[in-house]
């Protein structure tokens, strides 16, 4: 399946006029400027690739405004630096979505996990869809580990039927849940968005919540939401919502055009680095789902060799009594870098966890390893009770980057 696939009906005025926008920004006019023509959506072939930077280019000199209510500008990306900004208006977006994903209906009591402020979107992207249900909210926000007791007493008093937050909050906080026998029997969706689903989730949830099943959102704050699933579909497998029309190209890189008829970013065949896929959904639901295949960036270099910092957590997660890992790499002066891998435990871990995470690390057949054996000791695994995560989303990445001090 090739092309550029829309769920819904394609107006081309659209990405026409989005083109005729990014030829007005003076630096980026020359790269636009040899399209002829777009008259059907294969004509896009013909458009350059956006990245995160020609966005940003193209928003600092438009500065998109709403046609209606509040316009809103989110941090776009990077947890470092200067704040990109995403721009979107009242509601942002949410009718649409909701049109095709109704995990929550006016008998719901849901809280929303996802951290708050900062510029960060999610927080407030989910509080504008539980608007269009009719549910009883309750904003929450990310929690800390010391928290946890407070929040999931109030969760079983207040009869919560719903919990959304990223994975890698959940994961933690279900977790904390299952090892202290807490139970939620109301609980009937969890609800994720801002990272792949956390597999350790299938089974901690139906040990806390056994009527509880996961429902996922797909996107960011450029494209805002692109596609949802239903507990029927694959935790990595996405219906897209009709205003998103999409192109897999060039290493299976995913590429965005905005079909929304007063959309503010103006994406044409913008690049979020994700790579993936056309199938069918196992759900039955006609026509094509998109599978996204992880990020086509999670590749960085150690010592000179090509490390997938992807497999290599995944790896450490297959090792029985690990909840979380995470990899920090750090660059010393003298000895050069260094890898240390965080683990999280379960509570039934083995006690001799770290030692049987190095030999598996060491027996892999992944190529990276050679590092490892040339020196070993730039290798080092600890337990912690939790990971790095950005302080403004609460995300955790499979990857941190440090320069010793
Ligand atoms: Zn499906």
């Amino acid at each position: 399946m090739t092309g550029f696939y829309s769920s819904g009906p394609i107006s081309i005025d659209i990405p026409r006029s989005t083109l005729a926008r990014l030829r007005s920004v003076p630096t980026l006019a020359s790269r636009y400027e040899g399209i002829v023509a777009i008259d059907s959506p294969e004509d896009l072939i013909h458009a350059p690739i956006m990245v995160k930077d020609d966005l940003t280019a193209a928003v600092e000199y438009l500065r998109p405004k709403a046609h209606r209510g509040a316009t809103w500008t989110f941090q776009s990306g990077g947890s470092t630096g200067v704040p990109k900004l995403g721009y979107a208006p009242t509601g942002l977006y949410m009718d649409e979505v909701y049109q095709q994903w109704k995990p929550l209906g006016p008998n719901d009591v849901f809280a929303n996990c996802w951290g708050a402020g900062k510029m960060w979107g999610a927080h407030y992207l989910v509080n504008a869809y539980a608007d269009l249900t009719g549910c009883t909210g309750i904003s929450l926000g990310a929690m800390d580990r010391s928290e946890y007791d407070t929040w999931l007493e109030f969760a079983l008093n207040r009869q919560v039927t719903s919990i959304g937050g990223t994975p890698s909050v959940l994961r933690p906080l279900f977790g904390y849940a299952r090892d202290n026998g807490v139970k939620l029997p109301d609980l009937r969706s969890v609800l994720f968005l801002g990272e792949a689903w956390n597999p350790g989730l299938e089974a901690d949830v139906p040990a806390v919540a056994p009527h509880a099943q996961r429902w996922g959102l797909y996107g960011s704050t450029e494209t805002w939401v692109a596609g949802t699933n239903t507990p029927n579909c694959a935790a990595d497998t996405w219906h897209l919502i009709p205003s998103q029309l999409v192109h897999i190209g060039e290493d299976q890189l995913i590429d965005f055009t905005s079909l929304k008829p007063h959309g503010l970013n103006p994406l044409l065949r913008y690049q979020t680095g994700d790579a993936g896929e056309w199938v069918s959904c196992t759900c039955g639901e006609p026509g094509r789902a998109l599978r996204i295949l992880g990020r086509r960036d999670e590749n960085t270099m150690f010592r000179g060799i090509l490390f997938n910092t992807d497999q290599f957590v995944d790896e450490v997660l297959g090792e029985p009594g690990v909840m979380q890992a995470q990899t920090v790499i750090t660059t010393h002066e003298a000895r050069g870098e260094t890898c240390e891998v965080l683990v999280v435990p379960t509570n039934d871990a083995p006690a001799d966890l770290t030692d049987r995470i190095h030999k598996r690390i060491l027996s892999s057949a992944y190529g990276h390893t050679t590092a490892f054996h040339r020196d070993p000791t730039c290798l080092t695994v600890s337990t912690v009770e939790a990971l790095i995560a950005n302080p403004r989303t609460g995300k955790t990445s499979n990857l941190v980057r440090r320069q010793a001090a």
